[in-house]
């Protein structure tokens, strides 16, 4: 089991990716189920501002994470809505929905569950921390100029630099100041610093760190 965390655009989906590609390890980006949670509460009228709804939704949701040729597909009871989850709208919510406890409460639930199957590198905000004590742990940071160079690159012209530095500072935020499990580096977790490397390098460190060679 590896946990890798790290705040918004640090490289934890590329790199996770790749390396369960190396072990032969089963990949899940968590944060896709959050995603997920409100893009089905704004596509249902449930209000972002309703605690008690929203944990309802979560807790009715059964989430799966498949992996394809066109990359990590996540079924919603059955659904697949992967092609919402990244658009403006979820991404300025999604952080207001997944500092909802009743709504990490399933989702944790889930990403437990899912892990109990088999090896997993799961990769998110709070899985060293919380979902997975007992993994390997790593928390991958980089500074937040190349956070938003690389988020940039991603949604090629589709928002403005001030959008999307908007949006990864308020996010961390709230990622970090919620008070059911914040963004935090766990005790025992390798910091690995990115803005110098390449995938691979990333790739390599992290490995390197597990084993105990950093
Ligand atoms: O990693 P990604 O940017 O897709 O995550 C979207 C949002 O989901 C994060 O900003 C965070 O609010 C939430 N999240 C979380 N815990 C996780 C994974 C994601 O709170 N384990």
């Amino acid at each position: 089991m590896i946990a890798i965390d790290g705040p918004v655009a640090s490289g934890k989906t590329v790199v996770g990716r790749q390396l369960a590609q190396r072990l032969g390890y089963r990949f899940i980006d968590t944060g896709l189920m959050y995603r997920a949670c409100t893009y089905l509460a704004l596509r249902d009228g449930v209000a972002i501002e309703d605690p008690d709804a929203l944990t309802t939704l979560a807790s009715a949701t059964v989430m799966d994470i498949v992996v394809t040729p066109n990359g990590e597909r996540l079924l919603a009871n059955g659904e697949d809505v992967t092609v919402h989850l990244r658009t403006p709208e979820v991404q300025a919510l999604v952080s207001n929905v997944a500092k909802v406890a009743g709504v990490r409460v399933a989702m944790v639930d889930q990403q437990q569950r899912m892990a109990e199957a088999g090896e997993v590198v799961m990769v998110g905000r709070d899985i060293g921390t919380k979902v997975l004590p007992g993994a390997g742990k790593v928390y991958l940071d980089a500074s937040a100029d190349e956070r938003v160079r690389r988020r940039l690159a991603e949604v090629a012209g589709s928002e403005t630099e001030a959008e999307v530095r908007e949006n990864l500072e308020l996010r961390d935020k709230i990622d970090s100041e919620r008070e059911e499990s914040p963004l935090r580096v766990a005790d025992d977790a390798v910091v690995v610093l990115t803005d110098a490397l390449d995938v691979q390098g990333v790739v390599g460190a992290v490995i390197a760190a597990l084993s105990g060679g950093a």
